[in-house]
């Protein structure tokens, strides 16, 4: 599944579990605010936050709430946000949810819009299995529903090194999903309660789910 809340009127969006590569903030001038990434990155560069999270990533667990809001909660304080921007893998549970309305309260900010992406499991644990990352850059394939254009090369970068994330690897990836699907109904609940519910299809090709985000975030 994937999905995110947006505030199409300062272009705030909330996306999870992201393997779309159109789908990012750039496209909107607004930065791209995603969790794992930013604890990937604490990793990467072994602070004591990317220590803590790699205990829980590397089985494909979340990281404690009470971490993970601490660190939306500084970005967000960030001046780039000031116009909108992209969550991305967050919220993953209720309670983030709740603490995330919290601080927008405090930044004078709001969620115009939610949009659920669906695809059933079988499918995403097909899409995981086969993505595959440029270590350069950081740009998102898939070996059969995105490709580089050329063979080995980054279509941004032109980079010819790749690796899989250890967590997109089969036995994390259903410790993922299960995680995924099981927070996921609360926080559907949530949302749709606040009529910011929107859900669209995520079974197709990339552009064909894009266009009906595009769609959502203008009307
Ligand atoms: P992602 O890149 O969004 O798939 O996230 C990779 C991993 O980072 C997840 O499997 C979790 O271990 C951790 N993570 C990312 N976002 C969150 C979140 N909102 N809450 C807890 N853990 C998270």
């Amino acid at each position: 599944m994937l999905r995110f809340p947006l505030n199409t009127r300062s272009h705030t969006f909330i996306r999870r579990e992201n393997n779309e590569p159109h789908f990012n903030g750039a496209a909107y001038g607004i930065p791209h605010i995603s969790t794992g990434d930013m604890f990937r990155a604490a990793m990467q560069n072994e602070t004591a936050l990317g220590l803590e999270a790699k205990s829980y990533m590397d089985k494909g667990a979340l990281v404690p709430d009470e971490v993970t809001n601490g660190i939306v909660k500084e970005r967000l304080a960030e001046p780039d946000t000031e116009k909108g921007f992209l969550l991305d893998g967050f919220p993953r549970t209720l309670d983030q949810a709740k603490a995330l309305d919290a601080m927008l309260k405090d930044l004078n900010k709001k969620i115009d819009a939610v949009i659920d992406i669906h695809v059933g499991e079988e499918i995403l644990v097909e899409r995981l299995a086969g993505r595959f990352i440029c270590s350069n850059c950081g740009a998102t394939y898939h070996k059969i529903f995105n490709p580089t254009k050329v063979e080995d090369t980054c279509d941004r970068c032109g980079g010819h090194e790749f690796y899989q994330r250890e967590d997109d690897k089969p036995e994390t990836v259903k410790n993922r999903l299960a995680i995924n699907i099981k927070n996921s109904e609360p926080i559907l609940a949530y949302y749709k309660e606040q009529g910011l519910l929107n859900t669209i299809d995520g079974a197709r090709e990339i552009d064909a789910v894009f266009a009906d985000v595009q769609k959502i975030i203008e009307k």
